[in-house]
């Protein structure tokens, strides 16, 4: 593993390394694993005709004129135009005035890029530009697609991991040769080259392949340490059940579920049992989780101990310390709450530590800070992690590190079926909470085309004035040139212009920590109406007053993405509504969109999802944050995760501590998996 600085990569200094280190690249070994997110694989150039609208494309040509350059406010744009027996094709480019040197009249180029309908006329928008030996030489590669950030595009992420390559030492394959040749895995060196710079899509597949069960594998292993430290644990928390939470959940505004309370049952069960519970709690958006974790906090509290919950959002938070303080305050609870998230100040931040420490404080909830070393707890004996997949194998582990071994309680609403659940959370009971309260109206659904917005803008207007609220998805912060989707900036502008009255608010994840929790406060407590957000809304927020889910570019959106945002509606009596707005106009994504439009149940989404995309269709929209795998999704390759599954259980079978001299390399890659687990921590 090459931990040197990202920077060590001639040409790469202190502003790029920055701009490395914005996607999450800090060593060399970072970039290795920063896999592409897609592959362009250069076809033999097209003839004008032959092209498709929103479709990549490559044409090839004499350009008849020179380029000309004009300027739209602060935005040089630069035209051409290519001509053939089968028709015209525009050319546009933003920002690149010296381009005009390249494009004279007379010379030949192949441009290749995305082609579009623009003012009516056929374009291609910022294509690439080569010449006739320079195309042949891509033409017979894959070329590679990375996650790229402003500042730093694709050629230069291209032009990093290639030199990151080249200079970079073989590893010894730390997996077992018996395993590679029962399933016919690529060499690991091989397979890391190729996965950045395939031959062909076989190839490509190939490398995915080892890389995937490598994933895998790394992963249950970790699973299983968990599960062996942990099984049949005694533990030093044995709890007596309190009548005060009895007493509660009679005074509530309703009544649990039949499956809240039997999972509720279970919960209890754990607690008291004198073992120490690993359990988790899945359910579907809105099913109730919350309060489940409440009770069971206030069990610990009452049981003189203190409970923690976390969230993987500051906003989530801050958000279940608010709706518990008044929880507790209602019903008269004497129990304390701390919050400690990453934007307190260091003051604040030791205040709650002091309380936490010398038990103030019952209950504590935070964001990941609560398990950084500094928070040292009295009576730790129980932590819940809620929408669990955001946390990896490590960050479980060190949880448990944080006192004498708590219970441990993870909340998901990822619809993950029990046969892969069983493996996947290989270390803990799995309770599933497969009902929805009685009182809610099912979500109702449409995918729209832009032409609807007018409409849309009514309704919500109409929804606001009897006292509902609205969510507006966009894909973007701001205005991009590179990528045509809404942004939520300029839409907040654009909406209060269409929907004047109403208080509307931004919200994105380029906000300060602090801003971001104002504005959802103000949008919970009712004083903001229209919130314009990215996906930051994603999981777990709760305002049971918001009825409508507007979601702009949902073609740009995976579908459990969609379903997650769509959660944030329908949490209450309302009937609440969600408008997807489809602003492309490829068929399939009619197709994937109308699989929510059907149904609001999480697992048939996934389901039919995954029967849409095939198992073969590795590198469509990905599951929003599955777990911790760069590349494996848990659906398409649930065969290789299941085989992987028992080969880890054999090989564990056979050389419990991994003493035999053949696995002395994957012992020490497994230390190595799981410190750098640890390390994603401190952030
Ligand atoms: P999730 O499972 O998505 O975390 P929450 O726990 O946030 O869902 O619950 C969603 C909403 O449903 C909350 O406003 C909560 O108060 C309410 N709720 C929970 N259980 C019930 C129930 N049994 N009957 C009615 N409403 C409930
Ligand atoms: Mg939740």
């Amino acid at each position: 593993m090459n931990q040197e600085s990202v920077r060590s990569l001639k040409g790469i200094g202190d502003k790029t390394g920055k701009l490395f280190e914005k996607l999450g690249v800090n060593t060399i070994d970072d970039l290795l694993h920063y896999y592409p997110r897609a592959y362009h694989a250069y076809e033999e150039p097209q003839s004008i005709k032959e092209l498709e609208v929103d479709r990549m494309g490559a044409v090839a040509g004499i350009l008849q004129k020179d380029a000309s350059v004009r300027r739209f406010q602060n935005i040089q744009v630069i035209t051409a135009s290519l001509r053939d027996q089968t028709g015209t094709l525009q050319l546009v480019w933003y920002n690149m005035p010296f381009l005009r040197n390249t494009l004279q009249a007379g010379t030949y180029h192949v441009f290749c890029g995305k082609v579009v309908k623009k003012n009516n006329r056929l374009t291609m928008e910022q294509p690439e530009i080569y010449t006739r030996d320079g195309y042949l030489t891509v033409m017979k590669h894959m070329q590679p697609v990375y996650g790229q950030t402003r500042g730093l595009g694709n050629k230069a992420i291209t032009r990093a991991v290639a030199s990151a390559l080249d200079s970079r030492q073989t590893e010894r394959d730390y997996m077992p040769g018996k395993l590679r040749r029962k399933y016919e895995l690529a060499e690991y060196n091989f397979a890391i080259q190729h996965i950045h710079f395939p031959t062909d899509r076989q190839d490509l597949l190939f490398a995915r392949k080892r890389l995937v069960f490598d994933e895998f594998f790394l992963f249950l292993f970790g699973v299983r340490r968990l599960k062996e430290n942990r099984e049949n644990a005694r533990s030093s928390w044995v709890m007596k059940l309190s009548p005060e939470v009895k007493r509660l959940k009679e005074r509530l505004p309703y009544k649990l579920t039949r499956a809240q309370e039997v999972v509720l049952n279970e919960i209890e069960w754990d607690l008291s049992s004198g073992l120490v519970m690993n359990r988790l709690i899945q359910g579907d958006v809105g099913s109730g989780k919350t309060i489940l974790a409440v009770l069971a906090l206030l069990h610990t509290a009452y049981n003189g101990c203190q409970g923690a919950l976390m969230a993987p959002t500051e906003v989530l938070a801050k958000q279940h310390y608010e709706s518990m303080a008044q929880l507790f305050e209602t019903y008269k609870i004497p129990k304390q709450l701390v919050l400690v998230t990453g934007s307190m100040t260091a003051k604040e931040k030791r205040t709650a530590y002091e309380k936490i420490k010398n038990h103030e404080a019952d209950i504590i909830i935070g964001t990941h800070a609560l398990i950084q070393e500094k928070v040292v707890y009295d009576k730790l004996a129980l932590v819940i992690t809620d929408e669990q997949h955001r946390f990896g194998v490590g960050q479980r582990e060190r949880l448990g590190e944080k006192g004498q071994e708590p219970h441990v309680m993870v909340m998901s609403a990822t619809p993950i079926p029990r046969t892969l659940a069983i493996i996947l959370y290989g270390d803990l009971d799995i309770s599933i909470i497969d009902e929805l309260p009685a009182n809610r109206l099912p979500i109702k659904n449409c995918v729209v085309d832009t032409g609807y917005r007018k409409k849309a803008y009514d309704f919500i207007a109409r929804q606001v004035k009897e006292g509902r609220q609205a969510y507006v998805i966009c894909p973007m912060v701001e205005a991009s040139e590179m990528i045509e989707a809404e942004n939520v900036l300029d839409y907040a502008q654009i909406l209060s212009k269409e929907i004047p009255g109403p208080e509307i608010a931004c919200l994105h994840g380029k906000m300060k920590g602090k801003e971001k929790n104002q504005i959802m406060e103000r949008f919970a407590s009712g004083e903001i109406q229209i919130l314009v957000s990215t996906t930051v809304v994603e999981v777990g927020v709760n305002v049971p007053n918001a009825t409508v889910m507007m979601i702009e570019n949902a073609e740009r959106f995976g579908l459990a993405q969609l379903h997650q945002l769509r959660g944030r509606v329908g949490r209450g009596k309302y009937q609440s509504y969600c408008i997807m707005v489809n602003c492309g106009d490829q068929e399939g994504t009619q197709k994937r969109l109308d699989i929510l439009n059907r149904s609001n149940d999480g697992f048939y989404i996934a389901s039919e999802d995954l029967k849409l995309r095939g198992p073969g269709d590795i590198f469509g929209i990905r599951q929003s944050g599955d777990m911790e795998f760069r590349l494996a999704d848990i659906f398409t390759d649930a065969d290789i995760l299941k085989a992987v599954s028992e080969e880890v259980n054999e090989l564990l079978e056979e050389d419990p501590e991994l003493e035999q001299e053949e696995h002395q390399e994957l012992k020490r890659k497994l230390d190595e998996y799981l410190e750098r687990s640890y390390e994603k921590l401190n952030l």
